[in-house]
């Protein structure tokens, strides 16, 4: 194995898995929601440059909601001015064509038409997009770093592991980082982590249910109080990319 291809994260990634939650993945990828989510309402919404890209681009609904809710009004008010105006640019003919449509094949025609060029108008995100740039710097760090240091293994043996996404973008990139042999080593240790506390988040959700019994009223909670919201967290994520743009 060579010198490592990205900057390796370090710092953050240990920070990240020292707090010990259901994914610390998705711990990281909501710093990087909160830094996209401040770096577009900032200052940065009266470069011209990200005006270009904004109104190009724009927000998945998560974070466009995101924004609206962060209680910026200027900047918020800026982005939407424009944002909306390229977007009426852009539906023009679609709008167009409705309002001259005829019923039978050309309304069905129409109405499609209009389906396909407001998913084309809201394809991508640059919150996912800058996410996923951070994401794919973390994934390449745990890997790499798990395979050359072993403290940091044996800290994510002891970890809670992550959500079944993040784990699904480890395993992925496994075998790229690292090559064929010590990918499948990689991929047959974090399995093993990932299956053992879905085992624990199991246990714990079926005794949240137990819980619920009458038989069992007087009965400790044995810290399963949360359970149910921490196999979502397990299951889905709580902070993923949703939207990236492929190329930017
Ligand atoms: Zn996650
Ligand atoms: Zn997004």
């Amino acid at each position: 194995m060579g010198k490592p291809k990205y900057k390796l994260e370090t710092i953050p990634v240990w920070d990240a898995l020292e707090k010990d939650c259901e994914c610390f993945l998705c711990d990281l990828m909501k710093e990087a929601e909160t830094h996209g989510v401040d770096f577009y309402l900032g200052s940065s919404v009266m470069n011209p440059e990200t005006r270009v890209k904004v109104n190009e681009h724009g927000f998945c609904s998560h974070h466009f909601n995101m924004l609206s809710e962060a209680q910026k009004a200027q900047g918020l008010a800026l982005i939407c001015d424009t944002y909306l105006a390229e977007s009426r640019n852009k539906l023009n003919k679609a709008f167009n064509n409705l309002l001259n449509t005829k019923a039978g094949r050309k309304c069905n025609n129409d109405v499609k038409f209009f389906n396909l060029e407001l998913q084309k108008r809201e394809k991508g995100c640059l919150i996912c997009t800058q996410m996923k740039k951070r994401l794919d710097r973390y994934v390449y760090t745990i890997i790499y770093m798990c395979n050359t240091d072993d403290d940091f293994k044996n800290a994510l043996k002891n970890s809670k592991g992550v959500c079944l996404h993040h784990y699904n973008e480890l395993i992925q990139n496994a075998v790229d980082v690292l090559g064929a042999k010590d990918g499948e080593k990689f991929i047959k240790f974090f399995t093993e982590i990932e299956i053992s506390n879905l085992d624990r988040i199991a246990e714990d959700v079926l005794w949240l249910t137990q819980k619920y019994k009458s038989e069992n009223h007087d009965k400790p909670f044995n810290g399963c109080e949360d359970a149910h919201k921490r196999t979502v967290s397990k299951m889905i994520g709580k902070h993923r990319v949703i939207d990236p743009i492929d190329k930017l």
